[in-house]
């Protein structure tokens, strides 16, 4: 608002100073030009000052000479009562309408000296200078002085034009600063809402991370005095209460997974999960991770097997643990949401710079309408086949935000009802 005030009013100060120098420019121009008119004029009438045919004939030549400004010339005499009376001169007949006339003939003669005061014209409101000066005789003596109008119209539309450029401009200048200021009003809006909203984040992140922490607790105990009631510890239970009682344990398991699931989310939002980055082989950790997922597949009947097309050795820059979570969950997901057939890990090079795991699985596939969303938080493709299938939903977002935290990228191909492929490439160490 300041600046709406600020800006229009810096600009009309200066705008009004600059017109205001011009204007006194001009002035000093008109004022130096009459005096000239005066000192030409005078020399030439000199010698014919005291010869009145002489004056006369002298005058109306010089009327067609000068300038079309110069509205009239008057010589003027004292009198006995200290005035001055015209004895002659050339003029269009005009009459302005000043009122310090005699006052201004006074000051020339008393002064010795040229004396200008602005007039009007009487009949067209034309706007003159008058410039009355001494004018000497051929011997040098004061003879009477000389009075000029001469015609301001051209300085005045000058400065008129440059009044109405400067207040275009002026008003463009205005426009300007007002469609910035909207401008930045917009953007200070925009970011006002950016901070809300990353302030509402931080609250949802920071409501995670404590009711994830403050879960792991009660669910520990929970499980422990399960699986102590699952051993018989506390009395012997009917087959009914024991399967109850599995189904609880079960139900835990999926607790414990969605917290941890939880934490490591706001472990990564808020830069707290630790990476060390080192080079490693890729083989071992798939190796590791096949082992601890291969009785899961063989309870599914499905084959889980491990296909290297490289034939050297290779390393990759990477966080062990973090690989490990990666593969797992990749791994994990294509024998979770396959039924029959088998799953296949393929490492391969991708050019010379980079490494590729490849897991393909002949499962249910994904939906093409649902492969945009599948690396968002808690998203999941709701159909028959994944009803029964558990899972939290941020699997993927944490694969795929751990894996390009180790400058790797992650990528997914599918074929509704025929299989998956996920990817994760990886620096290339070696
Ligand atoms: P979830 O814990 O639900 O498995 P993820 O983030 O790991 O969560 O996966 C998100 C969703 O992507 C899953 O719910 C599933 O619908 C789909 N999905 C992931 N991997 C596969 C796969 N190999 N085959 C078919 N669908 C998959």
């Amino acid at each position: 608002m300041f600046l709406v005030v600020a800006i229009p009013a810096m600009l009309a100060g200066y705008g009004w100073w600059m017109i205001s120098s011009f204007q006194r420019l001009l002035n000093i121009e008109v004022q130096e030009r009459a005096v000239l008119i005066h000192d030409t004029l005078g020399v030439s009438l000199q010698d014919s000052l005291d010869h009145e045919d002489l004056l006369l004939s002298r005058l109306m030549r010089l009327e067609k000479s000068i300038g079309e400004d110069v509205l009239d010339y008057t010589l003027l005499r004292r009198t006995g009562d200290n005035r001055f009376e015209p004895v002659a001169g050339f003029s269009g007949e005009h009459i302005f309408d000043s009122v310090f006339t005699q006052t201004q003939y006074s000051l020339a003669w008393g002064r010795h000296q040229a004396i200008a005061s602005a007039a009007r014209e009487t009949r067209t409101h034309e706007r003159v200078l008058l410039v009355t000066k001494p004018i000497l005789s051929a011997s040098g003596q004061p003879w009477g002085l000389a009075n000029i109008a001469l015609s301001l119209t051209l300085h005045d539309e000058l400065v008129s034009r440059t009044v109405s450029r400067f207040v275009i401009a002026m008003l463009i200048a205005v426009l300007l600063v007002l469609l910035l200021l909207g401008n930045h009003v917009r953007i200070f809006g925009y970011a006002s809402a950016l901070h809300k909203h990353e302030a509402k984040d931080k609250i949802k992140d920071d409501f995670i991370s404590v009711a994830s922490h403050e879960l792991r607790t009660p669910i520990t105990g929970i499980r422990s005095f399960l699986s102590l009631m699952m051993e018989g510890k506390f009395g012997s239970l009917t087959d009914e209460g024991k399967s109850f009682l599995r189904e609880a344990f079960a139900q835990t398991s999926r607790l414990t997974n969605l917290v941890s699931d939880m934490l490591d989310v706001s472990r990564i939002e808020q830069g707290r999960m630790e990476f060390t980055i080192v080079s490693l082989d890729p083989r071992d950790v798939i190796r590791d991770v096949v082992t601890s997922l291969s009785y899961r597949a063989q309870e599914k009947g499905i084959a889980l097997d491990v296909v290297s097309e490289l034939n050297e050795h290779v390393l990759i820059r990477a966080d062990r643990t973090h690989l490990q979570r990666i593969l797992t969950n990749l791994i994990g997901n294509a024998v979770k949401y396959t039924s029959k057939g088998n799953v296949h890990i393929i490492l391969r090079k991708s050019g010379s710079k980079h490494i590729t795991i490849l897991v393909q699985d002949t499962g249910i596939g994904i939906p093409p309408d649902k492969i945009e969303m599948l690396f968002q938080k808690f998203s999941r493709v709701h159909s028959d086949e994944t009803r029964k299938v558990q899972g939290t939903g941020l699997g993927l977002w944490i694969t795929k935000a751990l894996t390009e935290k180790m400058d790797g990228k992650i990528y997914v191909a599918s074929m509704y009802r025929r299989g998956s492929e996920f990817s994760v490439v990886f620096p290339n160490s070696a």
